[in-house]
């Protein structure tokens, strides 16, 4: 699929960059829900039936800045056969990973960390020397605990090496990280998880991270996922973004729908995801 074309608002220009796909089980998408009830609306879907997620890296220019939000699940791991396309998307749209200024980490699921660090002649660094890292405090304190750095190795792979690089910021509210992009706390996917606000021109865009992992999560925000640290938190979070969504017709990045460009419409007495021309 070829990869949506640049999108301006005011100053800044918003791109994404495929880091390629994910497949997930329908029961593991929208857990509690019948598989009968959700698999009619999962199109794309694999051999298995399992719904294909990908995942859209934003880059976004403001200035001299260069933001990525999230770095796609890396050039190996369990999840999937094949290695990530990132990199290979950043260089054919001219970005050298020193030209990066900053990394946004949404949250730190293995799907959003994977190029955040590499390992090259033996070592493992940050993959963008010159960028500050941005994940939420209550996020790193949450995942660096003893338990989860002993069973999920993308943690235990980039975490410490972030923190140790000097080049790790760990905010604890809001914060803005660039004149207009702001941080904003979006809990219950996971108990630090954050959402990327930015304002210039006439529009104002949010990059929703993990909010919704799929169209269909905009229809029934009850329909947590397996995923969901905190299901009703999530759920109270989902619906709260997409009211203002709705209500300020805000532009939004959707880093595993389809497209990832595209708005929260009403929609009887729930919402739609209405994709960007
Ligand atoms: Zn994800």
């Amino acid at each position: 699929m070829t990869p949506p074309g640049p999108r301006t608002l005011g100053d800044v220009v918003l791109l994404t960059c495929s880091d390629g796909d994910l497949a997930i089980a329908p029961e593991r998408l929208f857990r509690d829900v019948p598989v009968a009830r959700s698999a009619p609306f999962l199109q794309p879907v694999n051999a298995q039936g399992h719904a294909i997620l990908p995942m859209h890296v934003l880059v976004i220019r403001a200035g001299q800045r260069l933001i990525l939000v999230d770095t796609g699940l890396g050039p190996s791991s369990p999840l999937r056969a094949q290695p990530g396309t990132l990199l290979d998307g950043l260089a054919q749209a001219g970005i050298a990973p020193t030209a990066i200024s900053d990394v946004v980490l949404s949250h730190a699921h293995p799907d959003h960390l994977g190029w955040s660090t590499s390992v090259v002649a033996g070592q493992r660094r940050p993959t963008f020397p010159h960028a500050r890292y941005w994940l939420a405090g209550p996020e790193f304190r949450h995942w660096t605990q003893p338990q989860f750095l002993a069973t999920v190795p993308a943690l235990r792979d980039h975490l410490p090496v972030l923190a140790a690089s000097g080049q790790l910021e760990l905010p604890e509210g809001e914060v803005e990280i660039a004149p207009g992009i702001r941080l904003l706390e979006t809990p219950g996917h996971t108990p630090g998880h954050r959402s990327v606000l930015m304002s210039s021109g006439k529009t104002t865009a949010l990059v929703m991270g993990d909010l919704s992992h799929h169209p269909l999560h905009f229809q029934k925000p009850n329909w947590s996922s397996a995923f969901d640290s905190a299901p009703e938190q999530a759920y109270r979070t989902r619906l709260r973004v997409l009211q203002q969504a709705a209500a300020e017709r805000l532009l939004l990045v959707a880093y595993h729908h389809p497209t990832p460009f595209g708005y929260a419409e009403h929609w009887g007495a729930s919402y739609r995801w209405q994709p960007a021309d």
